[in-house]
């Protein structure tokens, strides 16, 4: 189901690494070969995440590259007011495009929830920006051939009520926990099967056109030697990358995404 009209996302996300001074450092070695490798692609686009006091640094080196995205790890789904420690819609669309959204390690560590999580989707849409909601089941789930009833309940309650004018700016993340940082990544035929579903039911909701549209990516220990499987999958439009993309593997990712889209 893989269009021409849908362009590839490789997003990466720093996770809680590098300060100001250090993302400036890694910023200015990537970001003008990567600058240089998507100016002639315009159907990949690669995504910084870096923490969220580092953003304004990263911009600084990633200025000059208008076709390298800026986005957020996290935000509160309120505008302002007496939220200590939280970022606005508002706060991270003066320097993003995109913001990641129910990451597992935010699930697991900090008790966000899926409608938590839905909340902050829809203050994103709201504000312009393109959400990147991750979903994706434990180990023991996956152990227990549930991967799908959790699925299934993850789209119902973190994907749902979008405008449907706006449900096509979605993107989803299917990042199974098992694989995040582990190693040990899914096939791409395991993990194109979930995200077809995950395509399948945001096309009962939201209707073909938005399910078209949707962006889906898989995450979980990707890296430059496997992310051309992903990438062929026909369902699968690009990765979240955490690990790899603090380190120079990410400009091979990104340009092997691009080799991908080629073929
Ligand atoms: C992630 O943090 O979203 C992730 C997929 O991490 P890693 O690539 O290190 O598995």
């Amino acid at each position: 189901m893989k269009t021409p009209s849908r362009s590839a996302i490789i997003a990466g996300n720093w996770k809680m690494h590098y300060g100001p001074k250090q993302a400036s450092h890694f910023a200015r070695e990537i970001v003008p070969v990567l600058g240089q490798l998507v100016e002639h692609y315009p159907h990949v686009v690669s995504v910084l995440c870096p923490p969220a006091i580092s953003l304004t640094a990263v911009r600084e080196v990633t200025q000059p590259f208008p076709r390298i995205e800026l986005g957020a790890q996290n935000m509160f789904f309120e505008e302002k007011g007496a939220f200590t420690g939280e970022i606005s819609p508002n706060m991270v669309q003066e320097l993003c495009r995109y913001v990641i959204l129910g990451h597992s390690e935010r699930r697991t560590y900090f008790g966000e929830t899926d409608d938590l999580v839905n909340k902050k989707a829809q203050a994103a849409l709201q504000h312009a920006l393109y959400p990147i909601v991750c979903i994706g089941e434990r180990l023991e789930q996956y152990e227990a051939g549930q991967t799908e009833e959790v699925i299934r309940f993850q789209v119902q309650q973190s994907l749902a009520h979008f405008p449907a004018h706006a449900a096509r700016e979605v993107v989803v993340a299917y990042e199974p926990i098992w694989a995040i940082g582990t190693g040990k990544a899914a096939t791409a035929d395991g993990a194109g099967k979930v995200i077809s579903l995950i395509r399948r039911l945001f096309e009962d909701r939201y209707g073909n056109e938005a399910a078209t549209a949707l962006r889906i990516l898989y995450g979980g220990s990707v890296t430059s030697a496997n992310i051309s499987e992903f990438v062929a999958h026909p369902d699968i439009d690009g990765a979240l990358v955490g690990g790899a993309s603090i380190t120079h593997d990410f400009v091979e990712i990104v340009h092997k995404t691009i080799e991908s889209m080629q073929r």
